[in-house]
Formats: structure tokens, sequence, C-alpha cells
């Protein structure tokens, strides 16, 4: 995709910058895929050697940062739904997988997903399945920011026959992508149940010596918890903790069944934690005390899991379940206000994926990471509050534009990147094949 400089006229910007700025009367100026003004309407319009895009009744605000799925998953979605976590792994997700799953399997359920989160808002998602290179490929055709943590885990797959395969095969990976400008590759250690103790510690080595990022799997739920005080007399956190693979590096995903002491925990090592709402309210997981995470000042992202257990991958309808969730978890109707659920959607998300410092806000400098809501649908009306209109009243059907980097991935509604006729014929394949079990 060629570099394109234009400025945007949007009627109001959710800047998600550290005063929590909304601006009107603002345009943003674009060029070489970065931020390089925010000017007054009138001055921008002035503007004479740029294309101009004029969105009024749209308001812009950052990419959604999807901080945790497993995108190839799509194509398992509704296969296996109204179970328990263990029973839905064991007896149906892992024997589909094992049986299924190849590089054709993670191309076409990728691409299903990365249209889904490019429809709903998403410009960077952090992915974690196997075949990362195939993902990897997908998500730059896509044209969308990306982090892959490539999976670690004890039993022998269609990626890798052990935990040294997988680490090897990651470790390339890596290579393949060091300095990418959209891509970056990090260590997905499924969790402490599915992971022995050696190759945690072989993991938190080689993560150490590349100061590359961990996501993993913990404290999903009590059950979790207490079966691994009984196996190995450790609480999930405290092991990692003891490994040496809780640091500003390891995105902790989900964090139900927290005690004073596993917060502390978190909070003193600088982790960050992922919060996946809909998938923990889904498989009744448990509850993440967000408020009391972000009051300890723990950073906290969002991320939708993968469609088999969510079934959408859809960031606006999580910002939406995390603000509602946190109310009823804290019985407090005050907990995770609109404003707060927007950060954990940009802001939390970058900062937990180490790339912060390129977006998750609209500021100067920063890439062009961005999208256009339509505030003409019914539900934005009549549009007292931007902030709760984006959190409480959105379907997802708002976006209607998309950059990353600059680069235009959705265009008044329409996918630029990516072919839906092509995405439909694959999937009613899929959805023919997969019947047979
Ligand atoms: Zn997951």
């Amino acid at each position: 995709m060629e570099t394109v400089n234009f400025v945007v006229h949007p009627s109001e910007i959710i800047t998600v910058n550290s005063h929590s700025e909304i601006l009107r009367d603002t345009s943003v100026v674009v060029r070489d895929g970065k931020i390089e003004s925010l000017l007054p309407t009138t001055e921008a319009r002035a503007l004479r050697d740029i294309a101009q895009v004029d969105l009024s009744d749209h308001v812009l605000m950052p990419g959604l940062i999807n901080a945790h799925g497993h995108a190839a998953m799509t194509l398992l979605r509704g296969i296996a739904d109204d179970m328990a976590l263990s029973q839905w792994l064991n007896d149906k997700i892992w024997p589909l997988e094992n049986k299924w799953v190849d590089q054709v399997f993670v191309m076409d359920g990728t691409e299903i997903a990365a249209a889904e989160m490019i429809m709903s808002g998403v410009t960077t998602a952090s992915d974690q399945y196997f075949f990362p290179d195939i993902a990897a490929q997908v998500f730059q055709q896509a044209g969308l920011r990306a982090q892959l943590t490539f999976p670690i885990i004890d039993v022998e797959t269609a990626w890798g026959r052990s935990g040294a395969d997988y680490l090897e095969k990651g470790l390339a990976l890596g290579d393949t992508y060091r300095d990418h400008d959209l891509v970056t590759v990090g260590f997905g250690p499924h969790s402490n149940y599915a992971v022995d103790e050696p190759l945690l510690e072989r993991t938190a080595t080689l993560a150490a010596e590349l100061d590359a990022p961990v996501q993993i799997h913990l404290h999903e739920t009590a059950h979790e918890v207490l079966s691994s005080v009984e196996r190995i007399g450790e609480r999930p956190i405290d092991q990692l903790a003891r490994l040496g693979l809780l640091s500003p590096k390891t995105q902790c995903v989900h964090m139900t069944a927290l005690g004073n002491q596993d917060i502390d925990t978190i909070a003193d090592h600088g982790a960050h934690v992922v919060h996946c709402p809909k998938s923990n309210m889904k498989l009744a997981s448990g509850l993440c005390p967000v408020s009391k995470l972000l009051d300890r000042g723990i950073n906290v992202a969002l991320g939708t899991d993968g469609a088999a257990s969510n079934n959408r991958l859809n960031a606006l309808n999580e910002m939406q379940a995390a603000a509602l969730l946190a109310k009823i978890e804290s019985g407090s109707p005050e907990a995770l206000p609109a404003h707060k659920a927007i950060e954990m959607a940009t802001i939390n998300g970058a900062k937990a994926l180490g790339i912060d410092h390129i977006t998750g806000s609209l500021e100067v400098g920063k890439a062009a990471d961005m999208i256009a809501l339509s505030t003409r649908e019914l539900a934005m009306l009549p549009g007292h509050n931007i902030l709760s209109d984006v959190v409480y009243a959105t379907s997802g059907n708002e976006v209607r534009w998309s950059w990353v980097a600059g680069h235009n991935i959705l265009r008044d509604r329409r996918l630029q990147t990516l072919d839906t006729e092509a995405i439909l014929r694959k999937a009613a394949s899929w959805r023919v094949k997969l019947a047979t079990g």
C-alpha cells in the first residue's frame, strides 16, 4: 500500500490523550502515515497540497486494540456453546482442532476474524494461535497492526511436536518480523496448566534475552487456581513471579479469582492484565476485579478472546460488556465509567502490547490508527454525550472508516483490503467440512 497524505474533518474527536480531551472544530492532518498536526478545521480546509476527507456527522477516535484473541477460531464459532471451560476445551475444541487445524484453516479463519474486527473498529489485534506465520501474513494483507504471541504448549499439534519445536519456530518468526512496522512477535505460553515448569522457565529466559512480550492465560477460573495449588503448591501468578515470567512485558489474560495478595504481585511486577468480559461471562469463568486493579495503578486492556467463546470479535461490544460487568462485580454503578472503558480498548491496550509510543491515542507524532463512527445512526441520537454513546449505545455497525498507519482499510463501511465474497465462499466450505465433526 502506498503512503498517502490527507486531512480528516470530523465533527468531534475523542483523543484519549493524557487530558482526555474531546475536540470540536478540529481536523487531523496525516502525512507519511503519522499524525502531523491537529488544526482548527477552518485552517485545515485551506490546506491546498493534501486530500480532504470530509466526515461531518462522524466522531473520530483512536483505532481499537483487541489485546487477546485466537483469530482462526472464528471457524469454530457456535460449534460448542453453553458448557464449562474444561469440558468445552477437552471434549469439543481441542479434538476439533486436532482434526482440522492446518495452514488453510488458519488462513481462512484469520481472514474472517480480520474482516469482522475491521468492521467493528479494531486496528490492532493480538493473536495467539497455531501457524502464527500464516496469521501474520493475513493480518498484513488486511492492513491491521498485530501482535503475534506464538503458542507454547506441552502437547503435539499440527504446528509443533514439542516445547523445543514451538520455541524454535517462534524464534524464527520473531527474526522474520524484527523491526517490522506493523507486526510484533512475542511468546504465548498457553497457561500454567498446559505448559510444564521447565518449559515456562525456558520461555522466561528467552523472553528476557529478547526483551519480547509474553502473553499467558492466567487465573481464568477459580478451579485453575485451586488445582495449581494442589499440583505445585502455588497459585499460578506466584509460579510466574518465581520463574521470572512476570514483568512489565507480561500480559496476563483473564485474571479472575484474585485476592489482595495476587493484586499486589501483579502491581509489584508491573505486569498488565487483559480483561475478556464476554468470554468470562459465557464460560462462567469468573469475575475480573477491574476497578480494583485500575485503582491499584495496574494497566488493564481489553480482549475479545476467540469467537468460539464470545462469540463476536467486536471491540465496541467488549467495551460495553466491560463497563456493565464492572458494575455488577463491584456492586457500584460508578465503576468503569465510559471514558475508562474507552481507555481500556485504546491506550491501555497499546501500553499492554508495548506500543503506546506508536498508537492508542490521537496525538501528534503517533501513527494514524484511527476510526470514524457515524453519529447519524439512530442509536447515537440525539447525541448528548459522545463517550456515553460510543460505549453504551453502539452495536459496531457505526464504524464507517478506518485507517492503520494512514492506510485506509475501511471506506464508508466497505472493506478495502479483503474480499468479502471470497470470505463468504471459504466460510461456507468450512461449515460443510466441520459439520462432519
Ligand atoms: Zn484465550
